[in-house]
């Protein structure tokens, strides 16, 4: 007999919770057949509805229900990271409460375990009913991070995964503040299996994400996982400076030959408005890795847990 742990995020999911506990109950059959007693791990990241109540229900009802709560939002890698540490199964599986990581797919996972794949990963082909401007840059994104970071990252790769022991044991090892999940997945390695699937809308309430809370995370997702953005500021110096010794011979060739007419300022002051520019530019990229790193050295807890509402 085997334990799978199923990790659920939730952030004011009291309307989703029910029916996502409805839809992972017709899998009971398949995991019995299999000998997998399933735990459900719920987390409450700090929600203001009525989210706790809504799992205490079910813990009231299914001894295999347990919530872990926080004492305030911590964001979604916050909850998966509590979810993985507290997690006691052979097999970890993460999904969303909104239902759109259907859990009909769960055979098809534990069919790639089977196969000796560590992790059966899951990524929607297409982007059906997201705002047109998302999926764009979500696109760009992938395709960017793809040439600048050393790790695999999947365009519309989701946080849906199951995992063996041994890869959760490897994902806990890395206790970094600024935690990009979809990327320390592809960091770890082991074998994984990308199962394909349609996009489906949220069972009820609505997405957490807006559109610059997105831009944000994938800044945290550069950062964290690819140091390319230091390099450009050497790179563009050294093209700088071969242009300003271009410019040297130029002037000094056309001294000799015609005399020094005295003109060009509006370009002088382009000149330096450009370079300023860039120096700002990249004075603020090296900020925003220097806060990365100020961020970690504090080393905080990761999320904190409210007690009285942990069962
Ligand atoms: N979530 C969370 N903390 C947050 C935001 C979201 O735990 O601060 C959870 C949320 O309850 C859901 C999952 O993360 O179960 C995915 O969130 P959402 O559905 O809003 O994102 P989307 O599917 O639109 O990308
Ligand atoms: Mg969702």
């Amino acid at each position: 007999m085997s334990c799978l742990s199923v990790i659920i995020p939730c952030y004011n999911e009291e309307e989703s919770i029910p029916l996502f506990y409805a839809e992972f109950s017709r899998q009971r059959d398949f995991l019995k057949a299999r000998d997998i007693t399933p735990e459900l791990l719920f987390i409450d990241d700090g929600s203001s509805d009525g989210t706790v109540e809504a799992v205490r229900r079910l813990h009231e009802a299914d001894g295999s229900v347990h919530l872990i709560s926080f004492s305030r939002n911590f964001g979604k890698e916050a909850a998966m990271y509590a979810g993985l540490q507290n997690a006691t199964g052979d097999y970890v599986v993460i999904m969303d409460a909104d239902l759109q990581d259907p859990p009909a797919l769960l055979p098809e996972m534990f069919a790639a375990l089977d196969e000796g794949y560590d992790s059966a990963a899951t990524r929607r082909v297409n982007r059906k009913g997201e705002p047109p401007i998302r999926s764009f840059f979500a696109r760009r994104f992938y395709r960017l991070m793809r040439k600048i970071s050393q790790v695999e990252m999947m365009d519309g790769a989701r946080d849906y995964r199951l995992m063996t022991r041994q890869m959760v044991d490897a994902i806990l090892s890395m206790g970094e503040y600024n935690r990009f999940t979809k990327g320390i997945f592809g960091w770890v390695g082991f074998r994984t299996k990308w199962i394909d699937f349609e996009n489906v809308d949220r069972a009820a309430g609505k997405t957490k994400w807006s559109f610059w809370g997105l831009v944000r995370y994938s800044f945290e997702g550069i950062t964290a996982f690819s140091t390319v953005p230091l390099v450009l500021a050497s790179v563009l110096g050294v093209v700088f400076c071969l242009l300003a010794l271009l410019m040297v011979i130029f002037i000094i060739v056309r001294k000799i030959l015609f005399g020094d007419p005295v003109a060009g300022w509006p370009s002088l002051v382009c000149i330096i408005l450009f370079l300023s520019g860039i120096q700002f530019f990249f004075t603020g990229i090296l900020g925003q890795y220097l806060a990365k790193t100020y961020m970690e050295v504090k080393s905080r807890p990761i999320y904190l847990k409210n007690e009285k509402n942990c069962f």
